[in-house]
């Protein structure tokens, strides 16, 4: 797998197993295999053919504690390192990553079902997540004040623990690294444990941390489902602190898991219903275009398969059948003519997304563009192809306005005036992200400002600086993190007053 960096080389790796290779787990920076024996074994798909890629191990409680006890023993080291010496670890791991780039962007699309370009992208991100981190801690400051003229206070800060890094199965590698990396920046150690559905570019990690020389034991990476494997690492008392990104019923799952051990740090990115409003003057000859790309683009990239998709469009009346044939015409092109759109991720959630999809033919939705997708028969080895569907005529308090599909799925609504559209897009459980389109400047503000979610973006989308707060509100999670933000998560405060004298 190492060296099969082209979709060429991968294919023939894969045809040339007799039997689907198992992922091992990285522990204490070796290659391991399981202690417990025998244990459960899990099959992993590829989404674009619906073939066996690989096996990997059900970690059981056992191994997952030995995996906690490594990260343990290496914090009593790694936490005492200098920042410069965390700063170079992460730099190294982020040249290594641009060195290896095709190879798991090609990786990623085949475990995942998404495009290689969006791959691409994807794993160009995971880089700077180590870049970004490497260059953070070198500039992190405290701020010292006096106090009453009596006492110097001054803010210390020192590594939270050994941390449980559990992610989805959207951004596989993005995300994985997107904790790992500030997690070891500010001298905490891990254990990963990237979803059950898409482990191959967590697997090619740990040889890659390998690589880098990264001190064994400082991230360990266990494979293995929710239920065995994520719900002992979140549990085990050993454990100082959760970073969690996935669904919000699985947040509350570890949340209740949790809640006895009040001193863990948890920090909970969860789903979202996001909403996309388009105000009438954003459809303006001269910015026309770039709604219509803006609008499709959140609905659909990543088969829209992230978190941050806008799956609920709502419309000004006066533009609103411009807009409804427009981002037809032009999704049609881009995403189903020019094939740029991936498979969903697994069986299962092509099946879930098929229910959606057939609720609304019961709801008697308007399809604009897409269907329903054909029941596919596990032993076929058929593909989990899925084509945008553009919907409207969506009755008021649908299912398919409320929940989150996570597909390449959209309902498009109107509106009459500005009040009612925040009103509709506030009308969600969620509060992860939104997007606003007008060219009116002071509604931008406005608007931005009411709307009920932790990142919104005017006239653009997924546009993002790593230092800013990233999170929701709502049942979309709790705790920001990025830049100073994930320094909460990660580390321990403590207020010094110390004489002035
Ligand atoms: P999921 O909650 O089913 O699984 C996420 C991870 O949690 C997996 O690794 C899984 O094995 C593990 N897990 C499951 N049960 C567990 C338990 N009881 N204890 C510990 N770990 C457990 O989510 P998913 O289906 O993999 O991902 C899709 C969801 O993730 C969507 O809701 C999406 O919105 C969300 N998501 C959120 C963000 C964000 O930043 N807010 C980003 C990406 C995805």
């Amino acid at each position: 797998i190492w060296t099969c960096n082209t979709v060429e080389r991968a294919a023939s790796f894969i045809g040339s197993q007799k039997s689907p290779i198992c992922l091992p787990n990285y522990v204490a920076g070796r290659l391991t295999p399981l202690q417990s024996q025998p244990m459960a074994l899990i099959d992993s798909f590829n989404p674009q053919t619906g073939s066996l890629l690989c096996k990997l191990p059900c970690t059981p409680a056992s191994d997952v504690e030995t995996a906690i006890q490594h990260a343990r023993h290496a914090f009593t080291t790694w936490s005492k390192t200098t920042r410069r010496e965390r700063s170079s670890h992460l730099r190294r791991i982020s040249d290594l990553l641009q060195e290896h780039r095709e190879l798991f962007a090609v990786w990623e699309s085949i475990d995942q079902g998404k495009t290689l370009e969006r791959a691409r992208i994807e794993v160009d991100r995971a880089i700077s997540n180590f870049s970004y981190f490497s260059t953070y801690i070198l500039h992190e400051h405290t701020t010292a004040r006096m106090v009453d003229g009596v006492a110097l206070t001054y803010e210390h800060r020192s590594p939270a623990g050994v941390f449980a890094l559990i992610s989805p199965w959207n951004m596989p590698l993005y995300l994985l690294t997107w904790k790992i990396a500030p997690c070891i920046a500010f001298g905490c150690t891990a254990v990963a444990k990237p979803s059950e559905i898409t482990s191959m570019s967590a697997y090619l990690l740990g040889l890659l941390l390998r690589k880098a020389e990264l001190p064994p034991g400082v991230v360990n990476i266990i494979l293995g489902d929710g239920p065995t494997t994520g719900a002992a690492l979140v549990a085990s008392p050993s454990v100082d602190g959760v970073s969690f990104t996935g669904g919000t019923q699985t947040g509350i799952a570890i949340r209740r898991a949790t809640a006895h051990q009040i001193r863990k740090h948890l920090s909970l990115e969860l789903g979202g219903k996001n909403p996309n409003l388009v105000f009438a003057d954003a459809m303006d000859p001269a910015t026309r275009d770039r709604t219509i790309r803006i609008a499709a683009s959140a609905a659909f990239e990543n088969q829209g398969e992230i978190c941050l998709c806008g799956s609920r469009i709502y419309v000004e009346r006066a533009v609103y059948e411009d807009f409804v044939r427009e981002i037809t015409e032009y999704v049609a092109e881009k995403y189903v003519l020019r094939k740029t759109v991936g498979a969903v991720a697994s069986l299962q959630h092509y099946d879930k997304i098929r229910g959606y999809l057939q609720m609304a033919v019961e709801e008697k939705a308007t399809f604009k563009l897409g269907g329903i997708p054909p029941a596919l028969d596990k032993d076929q080895n058929q593909g989990y192809w899925i084509n945008p569907a553009i919907l409207t005529d969506v009755a008021s308090g649908s299912v398919l306005q409320k929940d989150e599909i996570f597909g390449p799925v959209v309902t498009i609504s109107p509106f009459e005036d500005e009040e009612e559209a925040v009103r509709l897009a506030n009308d969600s459980e969620y509060g992860l992200a939104a997007v606003v389109l007008t060219n009116d400047g002071a509604r931008m503000r406005r608007v931005g400002e009411r709307i009920e979610a932790g990142m919104v973006w005017v006239n653009c989308w997924l546009v993002r600086e790593l230092g800013t707060p990233f999170g929701g509100m709502k049942n979309s999670g709790t705790g920001r993190e990025g830049g100073e933000y994930s320094r909460e998560v990660f580390t321990v405060v403590r207020t010094l007053h110390l004489p002035s004298d």
